[in-house]
């Protein structure tokens, strides 16, 4: 017997190297012993792997499969993909392409089993936050149904680049401190730190969402089965909320039409699915009760744009006209950006525009509503939107605009004037740039001094234009 020992259980390099040597030396696949890690070998008298000096072909399409399956909880599934890989490298090159073939059809469910898991993960893993003399992190916890760690955390580390992150699992755990990701022996859910401020905000989005009258217990099980409800804390009222369904529908038939809504009304719930990871985001944030601000604004004010630009500009805050139409940048400071934009070669409709702070913090004086400043609490919780916005993006420069959009970047007090006009490496791929906010020109009481400012203004913008490309 030749027994082959891999590192770890989704250990694909070294399956690869392994199969590849195998195949070479013509070794059936009955001759094989496939260890894990410590895992005993009950074969006293066994044989080296042979090494790997014969090149040999692999189908890519074989590649992609076992790719992929090898991933699977089934202890079986080396020696089915290196059986496969034989057969094929006896001549049987078509193989793949018969999914009734025992084999390959075992193989092809293995793979969509994982490519569910994978799936899952994506959508039911929740952060909790924990703050320690180390700073603030992120701790997930999930229950894989198979090998997946490995494979899924390069999806979280883009989409969570700017977060310090741990998602634990009983065999592995992944850590991302911001620029390295690593890997690490597995935990146990008590490793779990308490729910943290954003699991009532998943609560109310949950809630804000489920329509008792579409509600279809099977198709909602399937979709989010019971296994990963006690990762989820909007899952704590979903027994509450079926139980409720029926009278609620009910009384919903027979309430009288609904009288129009009048203008800072709650946001309606919104019950049919987002068609994009924006929208989603959108729709979650439009539900968010994180601060006070959410209470006397309009509506959430999300950031809009294009969601594969370069380049992210971040403002302070929605203003009067914004917070009434749902869109950032669109009153005098947004013109005054328009045209600044367009003087320094930059299409606004490539850009991806947002604000730090969501939600429009104002102080009623008669009829008006006079812009108030957010204040570090309001813009540290309401980061949690404007990191998911960048994660999203992914763009290679982000436009802070102002002290309050630099403090939410930075994580700091900055001073514009200090820092204003030069690119600053962020970490990963993505650089900075600091500048004034456009409200800034228009409290200006002289002409000549709006002028030089303005001039300064769109010599800063103009950095941005190689980031276009
Ligand atoms: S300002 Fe931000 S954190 Fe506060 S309620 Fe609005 S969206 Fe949520």
């Amino acid at each position: 017997m030749t027994t082959i020992r891999l590192g770890f259980p989704a250990d694909w390099a070294g399956f690869r190297a392994a199969a590849r040597a195998l195949v070479a030396a013509n070794t059936p696949p009955g001759q094989i012993t496939w260890l894990v890690g410590d895992e005993p070998d009950l074969f006293a008298d066994n044989t080296p792997p042979p090494a790997n000096d014969a090149p040999i072909t692999v189908p890519r399409r074989f590649v992609d499969l076992a790719e992929t399956t090898i991933m699977a909880n089934d202890p079986e599934r080396f020696g089915l993909l290196y059986g496969i890989l034989f057969r094929i490298h006896q001549g049987e090159a078509a193989l793949l392409h018969d999914a009734a073939d025992p084999a390959v059809h075992r193989a092809l469910m293995l793979a969509h089993a994982v490519r569910r898991d994978i799936h899952k993960m994506r959508a039911f893993l929740r952060f909790r936050e924990v703050t320690d003399d180390g700073g603030t992190r992120h701790v997930a916890w999930f229950e894989p149904a198979h090998h997946i760690l490995e494979a899924n955390a390069p999806f979280f580390v883009r989409r969570f680049a700017t977060m310090a992150w741990s998602i634990l699992t009983p065999d592995r755990a992944a850590h991302w401190d911001g620029t390295t990701l690593r890997f690490g022996p597995g935990a146990t859910r008590a490793d779990l730190p308490e729910d943290d401020r954003f699991a009532e905000c998943w609560r109310v989005y949950y809630r804000a969402i489920f329509n008792p009258a579409r509600l279809k217990l099977s198709a909602m099980l399937s979709e989010m089965p019971r296994k990963y409800w006690k990762n989820l804390p909007e899952a704590r009222d979903i027994p509450e909320l079926i139980a409720a369904a029926a009278p609620r529908a009910g009384a919903m038939l027979a309430a009288p039409p609904t009288p129009p809504r009048p203008a800072r009304a709650p946001p309606a719930p919104v019950t049919d699915p987002p068609t994009t990871e924006w929208e989603a985001l959108k729709r979650q944030a439009g539900a968010c009760r994180l601060c006070p601000l959410w209470e006397h604004a309009t509506q959430t004010v999300f950031g809009e744009g294009s969601t594969t630009a370069r380049i992210m500009l971040i403002g302070e805050q929605p203003g009067d006209q914004e917070d009434l139409a749902g869109r950032p940048f669109i009153g005098p400071a947004g013109q005054v950006l328009d045209h600044a934009l367009r003087a320094a070669g930059l299409d606004r409709p490539a850009l991806y525009i947002t604000n730090a702070v969501k939600h429009f913090k104002f102080e009623p004086r008669g009829k008006r509503r006079i812009h108030q400043k957010p204040n570090e609490a309001e813009i540290e919780t309401c980061k949690f939107w404007l990191d998911q916005e960048r994660a999203m993006i992914e763009p290679a420069l982000i436009i802070a605009l102002g002290a309050s959009a630099a403090r939410a970047l930075f994580n700091r007090a900055i001073t514009i004037s200090r820092e204003r006009g030069k690119l600053i490496p962020l970490n990963g791929a993505t650089s900075a740039l600091i500048t004034i906010h456009p409200s800034y020109l228009l409290r200006l009481p002289d002409e000549a001094a709006k002028r030089r400012e303005y001039a300064a203004f769109v010599r800063d913008l103009r950095l941005a234009l190689p980031y276009m490309a």
